[in-house]
Order: C-alpha cells, then structure tokens, then sequence
C-alpha cells in the first residue's frame, strides 16, 4: 500500500497561543497514523495577533510539511475552510479547528474508517456539551430541531465542522461557490456517505473563543436564509391568512350595520387592526428582504477571500492528484 497523504486545514484567527499546542498534538498523532503522511495547511484569517509568525516559525522546522495561507484581513471562518481546501493536496482532506476542540486522537480512527469502510466522510459529533454555557446548548438544540424540519438538507446536532474527506468530496464541496458559505449545510448538501463519530465535548486549550451570542444568531439566521425558502412561503401564509380574517370581519361589519345601523363607535379596534396590519406587512418585508440582500450579495461575485501571502507554489497545487 502506498503512503497516502493527508492534509490538515486549519483556520486560524488569532491562535497565537494555541498554535504551538496542536502542532506539538499532531504530531504525536502522525506517528500514530499507519501508511499515511501529514501535511498541514494553516489559514491566517487576518489575525490581529503574531499567528502568521508563530505559523512561519513552526514551518520553518518542517517546512516540507507546513504550509501556510494568510488573507489581507479577516473574512471569517468559512472562507478559510475554503482557501484551506483549494490550497490542500492530500488524497484525504481534515479540517480541524486550531483550539484542540476537535481532538486529533480520533484521527487515526476516522482515517480507518474512511478506508475501509466506503465512506467519503466521517464527520464528528459532540455527543455532549459541557463547559459551554446552558443558555447557548439550549438555543442550539433548538436550532437543528427547527432546522431539519424547514430544510431538506440534513443537519446533525452537534455535527462538527471537523471532519475526514476523500479528494473526491473535497471537489464537491469546492464546487459550490456561494458567497454565503454555511459549510455544515454544505457538506451535507453535496451528499456522499457521511458517518459521524461521537466523542465528548473538549474546552479550547489556549485563546479565546471568537462567537458571541449574537454572533451565533446571526449564524444560524444565515443558514436558515441558505437552505430554505421557508420563511417565504410564511409569509405569503401570513398574507393570505390576513386576507381571509378581513374579509370576515367584512361580513360581520355589513351584516352588522344592516341590522343595527351605523353608530360611528369602534375606532380603538381600527387602530389596533390598522397596526397590527402594518406590523405583518414590515414583517413580511423584511424576510423578503433578507433573502434580496443576500442575493444582491452573491450577485457581485466577489471572490471568497484576498490572498496576502502563501508558501505554496503552483507546481505544489499540480501535486493535487
Ligand atoms: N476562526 C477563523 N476565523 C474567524 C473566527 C474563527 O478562522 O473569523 C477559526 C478559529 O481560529 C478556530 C475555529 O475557527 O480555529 C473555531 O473558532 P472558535 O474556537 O472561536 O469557535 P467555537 O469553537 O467556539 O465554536
Ligand atoms: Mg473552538
């Protein structure tokens, strides 16, 4: 059997501290890997601290293995998974945070696996979620509730973005090259056998996490937007469920006014339909224009990210087999 080669993508926005920790984890766990070789592609996400340094340093020992990609400033984590996986050139593709969230024992497991069993994925699932707050466990929990009922794409709670991929899912992934990258749904979109591993959750070693709470909503809204029309449909409901109310209303009016003339009373019930109309109407706007300005934005084409530096070479892309 041929050595076949790994690459290890990992995002890295302001992981100075923690950089030097998984290295150091990796690497006991490459020794451990059997007829199978590492590389590691790093992705500075526009740090704001010495990451590419510490990057630059580690590569400088290992510089067959250590490559490095680092935007112009910071364009999130989803467009470093994506430079990530364009720069990679192994025959299986892993993405890893840079915290040790993910754990690298699993590794050789996933690896076993996907070799031997026919699957094009082994994705990981935190079966639980201790150390996180109980607030933000309960709104996730939540969330993949709802959305696997308004999506046709699957979501997996407490599916990781960590994860083991056959070249061939890698080009899947890579060919879908939406602007709004939400890249749970995305593997999960492009299909192919997918197992999920279960392990239990870990805290971050070193730095600190960069998800706010709002941050978190504003996630789960963008991937609501991405794969599914849902609230559209919901809206038109609202619309023509309003429609019907007010057209009994009429009748009841009439027949009312018919039998019991006209007296000019009930002017608080008109305010409060009169606003409660209004409040539907905005409502119902605003989810249609949320999907236009996410249109508007994928309509540009922008590109995912800017390119500052790289070690890698053109000839090392040619290496992608
Ligand atoms: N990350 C990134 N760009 C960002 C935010 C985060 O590349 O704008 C990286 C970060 O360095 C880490 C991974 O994404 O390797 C996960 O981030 P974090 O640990 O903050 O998220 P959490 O584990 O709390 O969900
Ligand atoms: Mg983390």
């Amino acid at each position: 059997m041929k050595i076949e080669r790994i690459s290890i993508v990992v995002p890295c926005f302001n992981e100075e501290a923690a950089l030097p920790l998984f290295y150091e984890e990796l690497e006991n766990t490459r020794k451990k890997l059997k007829q199978a070789d590492i590389e590691y592609i790093f992705v500075d996400d526009g740090s704001k601290d010495k990451t590419l340094a510490v990057i630059k340093k580690l590569a400088k020992n290992d510089e067959k293995r250590i490559h490095y990609v680092s935007f112009s400033r910071n364009f999130g984590k989803e467009a470093a998974l994506y430079a990530g996986l364009q720069y990679a050139t192994g025959d299986y593709v892993a993405v890893m945070d840079a915290d040790l969230q993910d754990p690298p024992e699993l590794l050789p497991e996933m690896l076993s696996l996907i070799r031997n069993q026919n699957y094009d994925c082994i994705g990981t699932r935190r079966v639980t979620r201790n150390g996180e707050p109980p607030v933000r466990s309960f709104f996730a929990k939540q969330f993949y509730k709802w959305m696997n009922r308004i999506s046709e794409t699957e979501f997996i709670d407490g599916a990781r973005d960590y994860r083991l991929m056959t070249r061939r899912m890698v080009e899947a992934v890579l060919s879908v090259s939406e602007v709004n990258r939400f890249s749970k749904g995305i593997f999960s979109w492009v299909g192919f056998d997918t197992y999920y591993l279960p392990y239990k959750n870990k805290e971050r070693v070193a730095g600190e996490t960069s998800w706010s709470f709002w941050g978190l909503v504003n996630y789960s809204l963008d991937a609501v937007i991405n794969f599914s029309d849902l609230p559209l449909t919901f809206a038109s409901f609202i619309g023509i469920f309003s429609f019907f109310i007010s057209i009994i209303f009429l009748i009841f009016i009439v027949v009312r006014a018919l039998l019991f003339g006209d007296p000019t009373a009930g002017w608080p019930s008109l305010v409060t339909i009169f606003l409660a109309i209004g409040g539907l109407q905005l409502f119902c706007l605003g989810i249609v224009g949320k999907y236009l300005g996410k249109t508007y934005l994928e309509t540009k084409k922008r590109p995912l990210y800017i390119l500052k530096e790289t070690d890698r070479t053109d000839e090392d892309k040619d290496r992608r087999l």
